[in-house]
């Protein structure tokens, strides 16, 4: 990948003049919001955003209506400078480093909601719908300030990339929302801007989460399950032998989230777990399809 020269703007109007002066010479843009903290999760969305794009627009905000928790987002990593670096150096053109007033003004008073299944379950039900709503609020305002042609986001945060789907879908929102995989240490574990405030013992017992959706995943494949109960059961069991009480451990529909009644087509094994004091997510999809599987192979 070439090293592109990354501009660093902060404000709407600059970022606004930046990019109608780059569409103006014919460059399309892709965009990918993030809260910072970069690792090889982050840039390899970059890297596919700038195979498929003239111009990447990279943002770094850590949005304080997401957090339902203030320690949480005090305690969120913040590095501007590394993550310049690592933005550039996957391929960005643009890193957008607003301030919080600059995206919220003193009389800020909109938000954006997705209400029903999308937003009740699993992220919705454990951190509270209030969670989506800062998420949603502020990936719009961002969709809006950029107005790319593409913008990525990762299926890590599968439930957050489905409720951009709808709501861009809903509020016309003239960009294309594009999921791209998982990126995953060796061992499995997910990675995670999260991932560095765990120790090393914590990360260990971490990696019981990516192996408990690999265990749901393979009673389903396997055949050993036979109800949406019993394959999360087999991911329960494997957090238990690490000492993880789950928040959620759930198999459910990968359109609507709604939760598995039977083991048939493809499933979304959805997980958050708090380790070390840590709240982690994890997911990963699943063909329940045993004879449609072997019959394509
Ligand atoms: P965040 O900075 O955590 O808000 O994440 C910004 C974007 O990076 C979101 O679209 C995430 O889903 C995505 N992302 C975070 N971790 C990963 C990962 N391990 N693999 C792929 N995408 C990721």
């Amino acid at each position: 990948m070439t090293e592109r020269i990354v501009q660093t703007i902060r404000t709407v109007p600059l970022i606004r003049d930046e990019i109608a002066a780059r569409r103006a010479a014919g460059a399309t843009v892709g965009f990918v919001p993030t809260m910072g903290a970069l690792h090889a999760g982050h840039t390899a969305l970059v890297e596919r955003a700038a195979r498929e794009h003239d111009v990447v627009v990279v943002s770094i905000f850590v949005n304080p209506a997401q957090f339902n928790r203030a320690e949480d987002l005090e305690q969120y990593p913040r590095d501007e400078a590394a993550d310049v670096k690592a933005a550039g150096a996957a391929g960005a053109t643009i890193c957008f480093t607003p301030s919080v007033t600059e995206i919220y003004p003193a009389d800020f008073a909109s938000s954006v909601q997705v209400r029903g299944p999308l937003t009740e379950t699993l992220e919705g039900q454990d951190r509270g719908v209030g969670h989506f709503d800062g998420m949603a609020t502020v990936v719009t305002i961002l969709l809006n300030i950029v107005g790319a042609d593409v913008a990525y986001f990762g299926a890590k945060d599968a439930q957050q990339a489905l409720v951009v789907q709808r709501f861009v879908r809903d509020l016309r929102i003239p960009t294309e929302i594009v999921t791209s995989a998982t990126v995953r240490d060796q061992d499995g574990l997910a990675l995670s801007s999260r991932n560095a405030r765990l120790t090393a013992d914590g990360r260990e017992q971490a990696l019981a989460i990516s192996a408990a959706l690999q265990a749901a995943a393979n009673a389903i494949s396997n055949g050993s399950a036979d109800s949406p109960e019993a394959a999360s059961a087999a991911g329960i069991d494997r957090l238990r032998v690490a000492g993880i009480t789950a928040d959620y451990f759930m198999i459910a529909d990968p359109l609507t989230l709604e939760p598995a009644s039977q083991l048939s087509g493809t499933l979304l094994i959805a997980c958050a777990a708090t380790v070390d004091g840590v709240r982690l997510i994890d997911n990963l999809t699943v063909s329940a399809n045993r004879e449609a599987a072997t019959a394509n192979c």
